[in-house]
């Protein structure tokens, strides 16, 4: 199988065999993972792009777009990891987002955590590929993602991901 590059090696790092439905699945995590979907707004308030990170063609599924992320370490709670992952991988400060909210595929004996996120107010947000793990790591336009060739499980989810960023801004909610 395919394994991480030689930096940010840590405990978490190895396949977890599930057996959710009737299908065997391996996943990368002992302790599970997670990753970051950072959105920006345009000025009027609009969530109008996301970072996606285009896989190394190392990796599981490589060559496709999903977000960047990675195996949790021992004892580490998904957002922290999320970001730990988005930093190392990405560029992508902590300091210069907000945690909106998360969503969990649950696999029983192995989780992923989507942390879904916003570049704080007046902060100017560039990604940038900071590691092996990477090809590209860039904004896209949320109109168009579907023009590129998404990880399978990411494409599922990204519909109801962004409806988690629409939700804070809506009067009253
Ligand atoms: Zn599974």
């Amino acid at each position: 199988m395919p394994s991480p590059g030689p930096h940010h090696r840590h405990d978490g790092d190895g396949w977890v065999a599930c057996s959710f439905g009737d299908a065997e699945h391996r996943h990368w995590g002992l302790y599970g993972a997670a990753g970051l979907l950072l959105a920006r707004r345009s000025p009027g308030g609009v969530v109008s792009d996301v970072v996606l990170q285009h896989r190394a063609l190392w990796s599981h599924h490589g060559g496709t777009w999903g977000i960047p992320g990675g195996a949790l370490a021992a004892g580490e709670d998904a957002v922290t990891g999320a970001l730990r992952e988005s930093a190392e991988e990405a560029g992508i400060a902590a300091g210069l987002v907000r945690v909106v909210g998360r969503h969990v595929l649950d696999h029983g004996v192995w989780r992923y955590t989507t942390v879904v996120a916003e570049v704080r107010d007046g902060v100017d947000l560039q990604p940038a590929v900071t590691d092996l793990e990477s090809l590209d790591v860039r904004w896209v336009s949320v109109r168009k993602t579907d023009r590129l060739p998404l990880l399978p499980a990411f494409a599922t989810a990204l519909p109801g991901l962004l409806a988690l960023l629409e939700a804070p801004s809506r009067p009253g909610a």
